[in-house]
């Protein structure tokens, strides 16, 4: 399979079994799209500019002798490829996205509104803060907000995604061990139902990853956590609630243990969402929690970013947090960037961004805040988890649920590939569901489950919502637990049929075979 060939072939997007295929591939007012490579030149721009006879005088050896060699296309035909393209996606703004672990919800359009003023939009990181002191009191704010909703001391703005500021917390925790003469703990102990940023982080920051198994009803197994601590254990991550949607009811016990034995708790924040306005993760004896402001507190994140994941610290990490922070002096906001310039920072490992974070998340989640209230954003992890439940109870007698018989799920229901028929797999329900209308669940993840289908509903769904999202996939499970072999080849109505996901990972085909290598590399 090639994804640079010209042309729609049949077999392309139809599956066994499906009506004829059109004579031009188009369908039902959708036109098949080539690709850019396909269709554009490089001869063709969107934009004219004069020959300008001084670019490059500046540049010495360095001036470009070869054209860029990338395709182009003019302006209407730019719009009309990206829309078209456009219109393959699945969105948010479309119907309900029942991605596990995403946390997918509806992102008021106020948050957009009030992140596109000037004021905040326009400001620069090097501005004199006496001009930027709105932009300041936004950041102070929120920071407000999380260290208050979390229960913890104080809180790191700048990082820029959930693992980023995992790497942000693990940093903090190598910071103070080193400081206590223990920087020969090289242990974290991570859960096996972990996201996979946990041990990737550890290991990125110098540590070794040690997995603690899961016990039969999805939690961590806090005996053989507690076994397994000792003086090479410098912490461990452990998300909360945990991937497979269920609270760890043992955090607290498991706090105490790593702190008597020398070490630091660091909580995966990314489903805050489920326990906003109830729970405070400093009461659990959490030492440092990332936030995931584009999950919990809403901003449209589909397709890679924009991110933002501050990092809330427990008294005893505090220090060691990373620069910048927003204070307030005398009436001012100011920003304290000089390590040691603080009596709080005393310790602090440095920075994780050149300036303060993401200024527009940070609009949008303050006013996703303001506009929730504190008892709003309660509600909001209530619906969430009444959502989950909804989802959950409705589901469990068409799909194996392996946790349900444990009580109430959190903010998401995990179902496993265990009823369907013999050769129908998790990954033919997920396809099937393409055709039904809806982008599939989050799938294999988490691997303690086998087959893993996680739903995330979230709170932004109305019941009608959730109802036709159910109906959905009943019918699709239904299908797979009948052995229906249209199901193989699934999905038969997307632009593009079951393709060979494998050989897609394993041999991409993303050079533009027109150019030569060396020309389009430059
Ligand atoms: C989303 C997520 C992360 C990573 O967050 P990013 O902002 O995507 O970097 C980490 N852990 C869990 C449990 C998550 O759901």
């Amino acid at each position: 399979m090639s994804i640079n060939q010209s042309g729609w072939r049949p077999e392309m997007t139809a599956g066994k079994g499906d009506a004829a295929p059109t004579s031009t591939g188009n369908r039902a007012l959708m036109l098949e799209e080539a690709l850019i490579f396909e269709i554009g030149s490089t001869e063709t721009t969107g934009v004219d500019f004069a020959d300008g006879d001084v670019a490059g005088s500046r540049l010495g050896d360095l001036t470009r002798k070869a054209p860029i060699g990338l395709p182009g296309l003019a302006e209407p035909e730019a719009v009309r490829h990206y829309t078209r393209l456009s219109r393959q996606n699945y969105a948010i703004d479309l119907g309900l996205f029942p991605l596990g672990s995403c946390t997918m919800k509806h992102n008021p359009r106020l948050n957009e509104k009030m992140a596109r003023l000037p004021g905040f939009a326009d400001v620069h990181p090097l501005q004199p803060v006496d001009t930027v002191q709105g932009a300041l009191e936004v950041i102070h704010q929120l920071a407000h907000w999380l260290v208050t909703l979390t229960g913890m001391t104080s809180v790191a703005m700048s990082p820029k995604a959930g693992a980023h500021g995992e790497l942000c917390g693990i940093l903090a925790i190598k910071a103070a061990l080193e400081q206590r003469g223990e920087g020969g703990r090289k242990v974290i102990l991570v859960p096996e139902s972990a996201h996979g940023t946990n041990p990737a982080t550890a290991a990125f920051a110098g540590f070794q990853v040690e997995d603690i198994p899961a016990t039969a009803d999805g939690r961590v197994d806090t005996a053989a956590l507690v076994a397994r601590l000792g003086p090479d254990v410098a912490g461990v991550m452990i998300t909360n609630p945990n991937t497979c949607g269920l609270f760890e009811r043992d955090l607290r016990t498991i706090s105490d243990a790593v702190h008597a034995a020398g070490g630091y708790v660091y909580c995966d924040g990314a489903n805050f969402n489920a326990i906003v306005g109830r729970v405070r993760p400093g009461d659990l004896g959490v030492d440092a929690m990332h936030i995931n402001l584009h999950k919990t507190f809403s901003t449209p994140h589909g397709g890679g970013g924009p991110g933002s994941g501050p990092v809330v610290f427990s008294a005893a990490l505090t220090p060691f947090a990373p620069l910048p922070f927003v204070e307030r002096q005398d009436g001012q906001f100011v920003l304290v960037e000089e390590e040691n310039a603080g009596e709080h920072h005393a310790g602090s490992f440095g920075r994780m961004v050149a300036f303060h974070g993401q200024m527009g998340m940070f609009t949008r989640a303050l006013t996703y805040i303001l506009s929730h209230g504190a008892d709003g954003l309660r509600q909001v992890a209530e619906d969430a988890v009444l959502n989950a439940n909804y989802v959950l109870r409705s589901l469990e007698g068409t799909l194996d649920a392996p946790f349900a018989h444990a009580g109430p799920c959190m903010h998401e229901a995990i179902f496993s590939d265990a009823n369907l028929a013999e050769g129908f797999s998790t990954l033919d329900v997920a396809k099937g569901l393409i055709d039904e209308g809806f982008h599939p669940m989050t799938v294999y993840f988490p691997l303690v489950v086998h087959g893993a289908m996680l739903v995330e509903p979230t709170e932004t769904e109305s019941k009608a919502a959730l109802d036709q999202f159910i109906g959905a996939l009943r019918s699709v499970a239904e299908r797979a637990k009948a052995g229906d072999a249209s199901l193989k080849s699934a999905p038969h109505f997307a632009p593009r049929s079951r393709l060979d996901e494998t050989l897609a990972a394993r041999k991409p085909v993303l050079v533009w075979k027109d150019a030569p290598l060396a020309q389009a590399a430059e």
